[in-house]
């Protein structure tokens, strides 16, 4: 602060351009609104307001702008759960010998019948409460603090299961390079970044690309969720792929579709396997054509 401020008396001069703001741009002509404009956002990075998702004010120095009580409360994947997609398999104990395959595997009915090309898929809590504002964060404000917080949740997760250095490669799943552009950022990159880097695994964050973009309509009915993916991820053209073991980072598995139909363009491109890791599970991840799930 002191750097950034001509005055001796740092935050004195910081303190009166956040009271006076719009005064000092408006009126000097010397820099001072330049300098008015990062105090100000050094102010919003030290003293936030609340909590972004239920207002609270925040008292801890992070830069999360989420409050202990709201990242306390995410809800995490109930076990016991699929080996393969990580769904929730509630009611399943003791174990029956009905879901158990020779390989002692527990396997969702999905699973079973080999619906996935990704050898496993795992996520942090259940897509509700307040993790459904704090994804929002993460895909509208670019608010990388928070993606960094969930790549160490997702750190702790793999370790839990024993998976830290089955991958060589981290990769984000793509957008569409439309929607990218209007975005200005991939919010799955905010994850996949810090997660690679605390692996220290190579990020490889253009290994992947979206050549279909999404449909335009916000809600998309199960079937129009599976069609929108298929076939509309590729390898791009040159990048090394072969034999990898690729880690895929999303923020949202829905229906397991997006992962799967990136987990089939990396393996089509020589891949050895694919796992899948997001912060945030639908509670129900239904199938095309089933009203069941
Ligand atoms: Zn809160
Ligand atoms: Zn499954």
């Amino acid at each position: 602060m002191a750097e950034a401020t001509p005055s001796r008396d740092g935050r004195a001069a910081a303190g009166r351009s956040v009271g006076d703001g719009r005064g000092v741009r408006g009126t000097d002509a010397t820099g001072r609104g330049w300098l008015a404009g990062i105090s100000d956002a050094l102010v919003s990075v030290f003293f936030p307001a609340g909590c972004r998702i239920c207002d609270e004010l925040l008292t801890s120095a992070s830069r999360l702008p989420i409050c202990e009580a709201c990242l306390g409360s995410f809800v995490r994947v109930p076990q016991p759960a699929c080996d393969v997609c990580g769904r929730p398999l509630p009611g399943l104990t003791p174990e029956p010998r009905s879901v158990r395959n020779e390989g002692r595997a527990l396997l969702c009915p999905a699973c079973r019948d080999k619906t996935y090309a990704f050898e496993r898929a795992r996520s942090f809590a259940m897509y509700e409460g307040p993790l459904v504002g704090a994804i929002l964060l993460l895909k509208f404000e670019q608010i990388e603090p928070l993606g960094a917080w969930f790549a160490e949740r997702l750190a702790e997760l793999m370790k839990e299961q024993g998976s830290a250095p089955a991958a060589d490669v981290v990769v984000p799943v793509p957008l569409h390079r439309r929607r990218e552009r209007e975005r200005g950022y991939n919010q799955a990159a905010l994850l996949s970044k810090p997660l690679a880097k605390r692996l220290r695994l190579p990020h490889k964050a253009v290994l992947l690309m979206r050549t279909r973009a999404r449909p335009e309509k916000q809600i998309l009915t199960l079937e129009e969720r599976w069609e929108s993916v298929r076939g509309a991820f590729a390898t791009r053209p040159g990048s090394q792929v072969d034999n990898l073991r690729v880690l895929l980072l999303d923020d949202v598995l829905t229906t397991g579709a997006t992962l799967d139909a990136c987990a089939r363009a990396l393996l089509e491109a020589g891949a050895k396997s694919v796992v899948g890791l997001t912060v945030a599970r639908a509670a129900r991840n239904p199938l095309p054509s089933s009203s069941e799930w």
